[in-house]
């Protein structure tokens, strides 16, 4: 009977629409959507009702608040934008490495103007989007060809479609590796229709177990970064000169699959150093792959460099045209290797290296403007303090490496759990994602861009 009541208390769509929330937002988006956003809030205010918990009938204007985030969710769900308080520099959640403002420039010109993408200015025939890139590529790695596809992943699986096909290719056993969002090395190359041929065992592989595998069905030798994992104790592992000249002997070309792969020395900052693409060069592997938003700092890309004739096949493969990139990751990607030219600039320019190497007690500057402002909106001195942690280079790199940091450690209110308080964070505008530990919420400043921490300060207090 009572619950009878309560659902004929609720505000009509109509009286929903009057408010002053829902007028505002029928100035931005078409009234069908905003309509739509305020049914399905009464829904969900019915369903409270009829189960029998929230028994509170709400104000139009408290209906039109809530429809204000069911629309951004439900209706029209476009990605939030998010501040990263997680310290974790390279977040595929999280849409992986930020654009330097020279990338974003290139883009911008690019996206608005036609480009000369796939024609030669000179001869003014058609040629391939990637001979440009090339160059730069060939310029910073030594190489003698490259070229670009959508991510790495497509990457390995063009370099194995195109040369191992039918074939066997040899891989050790401890670098079968998952890289998350199930790509699996031996799942990729059954899906590239090459044989899988382990050698060695988890911990060890020697060259004399790669070389008791070769036979004439051979078509390569793989080396896979162990990116996001590290195997420590009795372990061996081949290394790639060891392969290198393997592979001459037997005249197979060695592929190495360098997972993040940089082009800057991380070890500047204090961490173990990932390795180099123009060290593979150097060591003659006959292909390096890699991705562009990892390390490197720019837009999502599988990068290989190598061989002439062997990058030239790639090229023929009708999967090339199938895995090729737009315009606009070109643009970006010229314009951040750009910045390596001169590697002190690249350090400078490219924010996932700006985040590597922020010095701790630049962090803890802004740490404690964060804690300051934060008491300033009335969050109380004993929920909030500034103290030391660590951040991650993530995207699969450096898994045992730890960056220092600060972070701003935020209690949440008596009788409210971090679990509520990080999924109101989240669901803020901008969204706010951080590490929830030991009962609180840490807030990792490593990773906040600076133009971010007062808008940070007001998000958290908002959700407090
Ligand atoms: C990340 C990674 C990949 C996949 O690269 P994407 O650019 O994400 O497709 C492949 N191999 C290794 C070793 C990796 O670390």
């Amino acid at each position: 009977m009572e619950k009878q009541s309560l659902l004929r208390q609720l505000p009509a769509v109509h009286e929903v629409l009057q408010t002053e929330t829902a007028q505002k937002l029928m100035r931005e988006l078409p009234r069908t959507v905003v309509t739509e956003a305020v049914r399905k809030t009464l829904d969900k205010f019915r369903q409270q009702i009829l189960s029998g918990d929230g028994l509170e009938v709400p104000t139009p204007e408290q209906v039109a608040q809530q429809a204000q985030s069911v629309l951004w969710r439900e209706v029209i769900p476009l990605m939030p934008r998010v501040i990263n308080a997680t310290g974790i520099i390279v977040h595929t959640g999280l849409g992986r490495s930020l654009l330097s403002k020279r990338a974003v420039q290139r883009l911008v010109e690019v996206a608005t103007r036609p480009c000369a993408l796939e024609v030669d200015e000179v001869t003014g025939e058609r040629s391939f989007r990637d001979l440009r890139v090339e160059k730069l590529l060939c310029l910073l790695t030594g190489a003698e060809a490259a070229t670009v596809v959508n991510n790495n992943a497509a990457a390995v699986l063009l370099i194995l479609n195109t040369l191992a096909e039918g074939r066997e290719v040899i891989v050790s056993r401890g670098e079968l590796v998952e890289i998350g969002g199930s790509f699996r090395i031996p799942e990729i190359l059954r899906k590239s229709g090459a044989v899988l041929v382990e050698v060695g065992t988890t911990n060890k592989t020697r060259l004399s177990d790669y070389e008791r595998a070769i036979n004439e069905r051979t078509s390569l030798l793989l080396k896979v970064h162990q990116s996001n994992f590290r195997i420590i104790g009795f372990t061996e592992q081949v290394s790639l000169e060891e392969l290198v000249a393997l592979g001459r002997k037997y005249n197979l070309p060695v592929v190495e699959d360098l997972g993040s792969g940089a082009f800057a020395d991380v070890s500047k900052a204090g961490i173990e150093r990932e390795p180099m693409v123009q060290e593979s060069v150097k060591a003659g592997a006959d292909l390096v792959s890699f991705s562009g938003d990892k390390l490197l700092g720019g837009p999502q890309a599988g990068i290989v460099v190598g061989r002439k004739d062997l990058v030239a096949q790639l090229r023929r493969n009708p999967l090339y045209r199938a895995f090729r990139c737009d315009k606009l990751t070109f643009a970006a990607l010229e314009a951040t290797l750009l910045s390596y030219f001169d590697e002190e600039q690249a350090w400078r320019e490219i924010p996932t290296l700006q985040q590597i190497a922020l010095s701790e007690r630049e962090i803890k500057r802004r740490a404690r403007q964060v804690a300051q402002r934060l008491q300033k909106l009335g969050v109380p001195k004993e929920a909030v303090s500034v103290q030391p942690s660590t951040s991650q280079v993530g995207g699969g790199a450096l898994p045992d490496q730890f960056l220092p940091t600060w972070c701003v450690v935020v209690k949440p209110k008596e009788g409210d759990s971090p679990d509520d308080f990080a999924q109101r964070l989240r669901l803020g505008n901008p969204s706010v994602f951080c590490r929830i530990q030991k009962d609180a919420l840490w807030f990792d400043i490593r990773t906040v861009l600076p133009d971010e921490l007062k808008e940070l300060a007001e998000c958290i207090a908002k959700a407090w």
